[in-house]
């Protein structure tokens, strides 16, 4: 924080002292706490309150109310003494001194090998430590130089406004008429994130003014709209534009990318050095192969197509699937339709988070924005709270002597924990509690935040079908047992074509070999999930065994992969090279490692289907890495890990 902005805040902070405190009452206690400490460098009373710290959400300590006035004082005298004083912002805390905060922080002994990733991701100092600078002035080198990406969704956001930091020429394809990616696609009732909105925003664009804990849809896509505009982007996108298929030429080391325009179904080819793939894992819609579907005489549509015109109200409706878009849709929705009838083919695990359905108090918002340091320890807690904690219990530990329903002691006291809760919202309804949980372990299928989801389970006008679908006809579903429920209109919340990464593009490398070549349908490989041997200056964000399952935020992951991504691409450019592609031998023994972990970990359970996996069991598409691990696998470029050709030529000029 620059020195005159500090000051600028500790001025706003104490102008009104019955605001600030007001807005103190409604802030979270640990992150104040840490502030404090910040701006004192005293620690007693920090250590007087840890012990009633249990966790790092804000419902995980019990603070005495006394001692929270104390902190609540302290903080305000402390800021008046700034004030008053005119002093310096404090330094950053020295790694020892932090990791200490930390841990009383979050009632949890935070590493010391965290201390560096948590300084980039808090962004504590005024540096931005993520942003990739030249070693050497590239100069004119870079006129000729030319990135294209592929979307401008979460990824391709983040990945425009670093290309755009270091100077180097691109342009984002974009087949929307706007940004926002999968937040600008999905409308279904109740969209809304499910990791916490302070943390589930880029590091280098703050948001402090969230007004939910956990928000809906159109807050999301206005902040990543805005973070966009307000980075210069939107000259750099042409939008409107598909991409159908790119070849990468041998003899020029170039990518020739064939786009088709939505407005008039024209096609172009377009050349760049290096192509960026920013298209996520979940953009292309399953829609299950059920007989009879198009026979369906009413309105049949995807959740991530969703028809505002057709109105639910009063209707008869059948949803089909109860992963993370059900979870939001089918409670939104039951309100008001007639009767809805889930399909439940296998159900999934869901945990309940106290602050899913809460807003922001607006002292909160207002201390956020107003205190210094605060909105960087509350990304902190919530970092930490969605961070590496559970990975350990989600590996099976061979000597378990339940291994069909759990993996480890740690993870059966979660399914109990589960159950227990589970059951309650059900009013005890053990039939409907054997429908509904599940019979693997948790964590198997992504975890899900309940949506108020067995509640809706309860309603009069809801029902649960747990049968196996056999036909849809004009106005009803047939069950396999015969069963018929007539409906007049059927949602299919049957989530995506994830592990068929990239497609439909047709992705061509070296030797004209395509990536479905390579991949098949469903059994894509990259090193880091990033670059694959064959195809040079090829970057894929999203891509193989990068989704994440156990904690953590995509955003998080598309910043570890920009990073890495810009720092190959310094690479080319400092060198001049034409091409530069990953080593097969390192790709291979990458996989050979990431298979070995993936298959400890509790996603590759026999007991599982899910999106994260192939058929044959292999994990695909989600990581088995903590945040930690795949941080320290993508902060540094490793030149030797490639293999490069050089004597570039400008792309403009082929
Ligand atoms: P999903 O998790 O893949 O769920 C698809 C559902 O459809 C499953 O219940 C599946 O049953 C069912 N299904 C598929 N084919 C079927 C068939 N032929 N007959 C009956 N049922 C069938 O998809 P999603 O809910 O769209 O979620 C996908 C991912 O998107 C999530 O895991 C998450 O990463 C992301 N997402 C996130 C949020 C958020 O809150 N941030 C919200 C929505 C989506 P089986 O389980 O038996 O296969």
């Amino acid at each position: 924080m620059m020195g005159t902005d500090f000051h600028r805040q500790v001025q706003d902070a104490v102008r009104d002292e019955a605001q600030l405190r007001a807005a103190l009452e409604q802030a979270d206690i640990a992150p104040m706490l840490m502030v404090l400490v910040q701006l004192t460098g005293e620690t007693a009373l920090m250590e007087e309150v840890a012990p009633h710290i249990q966790g790092p959400w804000n419902f995980m300590n019990s603070v005495p109310e006394a001692m929270k006035a104390r902190v609540r004082d302290a903080l305000v005298a402390a800021l008046k003494d700034y004030a008053a004083s005119g002093r310096a912002a404090p330094a950053t805390p020295d790694p020892a001194m932090l990791q200490r905060m930390m841990s009383a922080g979050v009632g949890q002994q935070v590493g010391a090998d965290y201390i560096p990733l948590l300084l980039e991701e808090m962004r504590l100092a005024p540096e931005d430590l993520r942003a990739v600078s030249w070693r050497r002035d590239p100069g004119p080198s870079l006129r000729d130089f030319k990135v294209l990406v592929i979307g401008a969704g979460v990824a391709g956001i983040v990945m425009g406004i670093r290309l755009k930091e270091m100077g180097i020429p691109f342009q984002i394809l974009e087949k929307n008429a706007e940004t926002g990616g999968t937040w600008l696609e999905n409308t279904y009732p109740g969209c809304a994130v499910d990791t916490p909105n302070h943390f589930f925003s880029y590091s280098f664009a703050k948001n402090e003014r969230w007004t939910r804990h956990f928000s809906k849809r159109d807050e999301i896509l206005a902040y990543l709209q805005d973070t966009a505009n307000r980075n210069g982007l939107p000259p750099h996108i042409r939008f409107g534009v598909e991409v159908t298929s790119a070849r990468f030429d041998e003899g020029s080391g170039t990518w020739r990318v064939a786009i088709r325009r939505s407005a008039d179904g024209g096609e172009e080819v377009l050349t760049c050095n290096a192509l960026v793939t920013c298209v996520g894992q979940l953009n292309r819609p399953f829609i299950p192969r059920i007989e009879g579907l198009d026979d369906f005489a009413g309105p049949a549509f995807h959740t991530a197509r969703w028809d505002s015109s057709v109105d639910l109200k009063g209707k008869r409706v059948a949803m089909i699937g109860t992963g993370a878009s059900a979870m939001q849709t089918g409670p939104s929705i039951a309100p008001e339709v007639a009767h809805l009838t889930v399909f439940q083919r296998t159900p999934h695990w869901s945990l309940n988070n106290p602050n899913y359905h809460k807003e922001v108090a607006p002292g909160m918002i207002w201390a956020l924005e107003t205190i210094p340091f605060l909105s960087q320890w509350q990304r902190f807690q919530l970092f930490w709270a969605s961070s590496d904690g559970f990975h350990a219990t989600l590996q099976v530990d061979p000597g378990w002597n339940q291994p069909d329903v759990s993996l480890n002691e740690a993870n059966h006291k979660m399914r109990e924990m589960i159950v227990d809760y589970v059951r309650q919202e059900l009013d005890g309804d053990e039939d409907l509690l054997a429908k509904v949980i599940p019979s693997y372990p948790p964590y198997g299928k992504r975890m899900l935040r309940d949506n108020y989801w067995y509640r809706m389970l309860k309603r009069p006008n809801v029902a649960l079908e747990t049968g196996r679908i056999a036909r849809v006809t004009a106005d009803a579903i047939e069950m396999q047992d015969g069963t018929r429920h007539e409906v007049d209109a059927i949602i299919l919340a049957t989530g995506f074509m994830a592990s068929k990464m990239l497609w439909p593009m047709e992705i061509a490398g070296r030797d004209g070999v395509t990536i479905r070549d390579l991949w098949g349908d469903d059994d894509p490989r990259a090193y880091l999930g990033m670059a694959v041997p064959g195809f040079p200056n090829l970057f894929v964000t999203y891509g193989p065994n990068t989704n994440l399952a156990h904690g953590g935020s995509i955003i998080f992951h598309h910043e570890c992969q920009v990073r890495w991504i810009c720092q190959a691409l310094r690479e080319m450019v400092e060198g001049g090279y034409a091409t530069l592609e990953v080593r097969q031998d390192v790709h291979d023994d990458y996989n050979r490692v990431l298979d070995a972990a993936c298959e400890k970990m509790v996603w590759s359970h026999p007991g599982v289907t899910s999106w994260y996996k192939n058929d044959r069991n292999r994990l695909t598409v989600t990581s088995p890495w903590k945040l930690l691990d795949y941080w320290r696998l993508t902060k540094d470029f490793q030149p030797a890990e490639f293999t490069t050709t050089p004597a570039r030529q400008p792309a403009s000029a082929k």
